[in-house]
């Protein structure tokens, strides 16, 4: 081994074995400096080390034999081993061999090696280094926060320019994601707001890689994430979910309760020859027969989406098939936008820019379709006793969102009295009135919940 040591004797301590080339070299001192930048202390032999780090070249068979050799060295050496590096980006190559290491990640994965040394062996705590909390300064309230899983985009709508400003999907792994999420909740984190450009597309990226949380194996997928996240104790709410067929497994677990029933699932349109236009993700999808099987396993699921008119192109006809896809589909929650080009985006390029007005009207129109759905379905929940979370507390009343609630996007519960309460309290309440994007409730007093309530 060939680092440095320093510091204090009382920080856990990392040995990092560098092999192969230059570039698996710079990811060494990526990994190197951010452990020393978080407090640990690097030191060169493997008695002094806690745990090692063994990052491969798997370049020619030599280079392969040679990794694996220095992996069954540190394995005999100290035991506590994390391989990184060009082999592992084929595990099994590794594991079939030296299947004691505590895991594995591919090359330029210093955020996975991060995320396992944090797993074997917990960060060390320094006030001089710490000046923000764990989890990060957030700018939302303290009871909510918004997990952000991945960066970037796949897919190529015609009317977006994301993909061309932040690049393609890069999944964060998610023992990574879940450890910030346990930090967030153990800072009083009520509800846990997971998003990305595409949530269903998590970890395509990183061929679902393994990760490790709270001593088992995880892998960086949807519903990997949704499971995990389910066992912390808050509420759990996805954002930007397309209907890919893989998503119907994360409704077994919002039926189960582990995580919130509600999915916000940018549809966009509902006719086929404007999705093909827009390049929408499983365009080819049928939404509506999918939506039926999802609310038959779970009634109380909430979809929220959002949706585009006057896109070029959009005869009459393909709209009045977005208002009959609307009053079949039956959404929650949803929001309309005129189409706008975005300087850059290919759809600008289309022929038969709808006019303005015209726009207008359509966004209009839909908009009072959509009022009566919502106004409908929020009377169908008066008489009901559910769970809510308390966001604001005025001098008469409070203010809290249902589990169909989304904060900023969705509607709100509007609770007569309720002062003695405070911001991020879970109370169950009886509601006794709706319009047609709030509902009004009192609370339910027999059954005074202490601490933060149910899920
Ligand atoms: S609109 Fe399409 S291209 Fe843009 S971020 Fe969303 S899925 Fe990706």
């Amino acid at each position: 081994m060939d680092q440095a040591k320093t510091t204090s004797a009382a920080s856990p301590t990392v040995g990092l074995v560098s092999l192969g080339c230059p570039k698996a070299l710079v990811d060494s001192e990526d990994i190197v400096s951010r452990l020393r930048a978080e407090g640990y202390r690097l030191v060169s032999s493997y008695d002094q080390a806690d745990l090692v780090v063994v990052n491969t070249c798997g370049f020619i068979d030599a280079a392969k034999a040679e990794s694996l050799e220095t992996i069954g060295e540190a394995l005999a050496e100290n035991g506590k081993v994390l391989v990184t590096g060009c082999m592992g980006a084929k595990p099994e190559d590794i594991t079939s061999i030296h299947p004691k290491v505590l895991g594995v990640s591919g090359p330029h994965q210093a955020d996975a090696v991060l995320s396992s040394v944090h797993q074997h062996l917990p960060r060390p705590h320094d006030p001089r280094l710490d000046l923000v909390p764990p989890g990060g300064l957030k700018l939302t309230p303290r009871h909510y926060a918004y997990l952000k899983i991945s960066e970037g985009c796949n897919h190529k709508c015609s009317f977006c320019i994301i993909p061309d400003m932040r690049g393609k999907l890069r999944s964060r792994p998610l023992g990574m994601v879940l450890r910030e999420a346990e930090q967030l909740v153990e800072r009083g984190v009520r509800e846990l707001l997971v998003i990305s450009q595409d949530t269903s597309a998590y970890g395509v990226d990183l061929g679902y890689q393994a990760d490790y949380w709270r001593g088992r194996e995880v892998e960086t997928r949807m519903v990997d994430l949704a499971a995990a996240l389910g066992e912390l104790g808050a509420w759990v709410r996805l954002h930007y979910v397309y209907p890919y067929p893989h998503v119907d497994r994360v409704i077994g677990l919002m039926q189960a309760g582990t995580i919130l029933p509600y999915l916000d699932i940018p549809f966009q349109h509902a006719s086929q020859r404007i999705l093909k236009a827009m390049r929408r993700p499983a365009a080819a999808e049928n939404t509506l027969r999918r939506i039926e099987r999802w609310r038959d396993e779970c009634p109380q699921l909430t979809l929220r989406s959002t949706f585009i008119v006057g896109f070029p192109g959009e005869t009459e006809a393909d709209f009045r098939e977005l208002l009959d896809w609307l009053e079949a589909a039956q959404l929650d929650r949803v929001g309309c936008f005129t189409y706008s080009p975005v300087e850059g985006a290919r759809a600008n390029r289309l022929e038969d820019p709808v006019p303005e007005q015209l726009k207008q009207e359509r966004q209009e129109r839909f908009m009072a379709v959509q009022a009566e759905i919502s106004a409908r379905r929020l009377q169908q929940r008066v008489g009901n006793t559910e769970t809510v979370l308390i966001d604001e507390v005025e001098s008469d009343h409070a203010v809290a969102r249902s589990r169909s609630d989304a904060p900023e996007i969705d509607g709100l519960v509007i609770i007569d009295g309720c002062t003695d309460r405070q911001p991020g309290d879970r109370i169950e309440v009886h509601i006794h009135g709706a319009d047609q994007h709030d509902l009004f409730a009192t609370p339910v007093r027999k059954k005074e919940l202490s601490g933060h309530g149910p899920l």
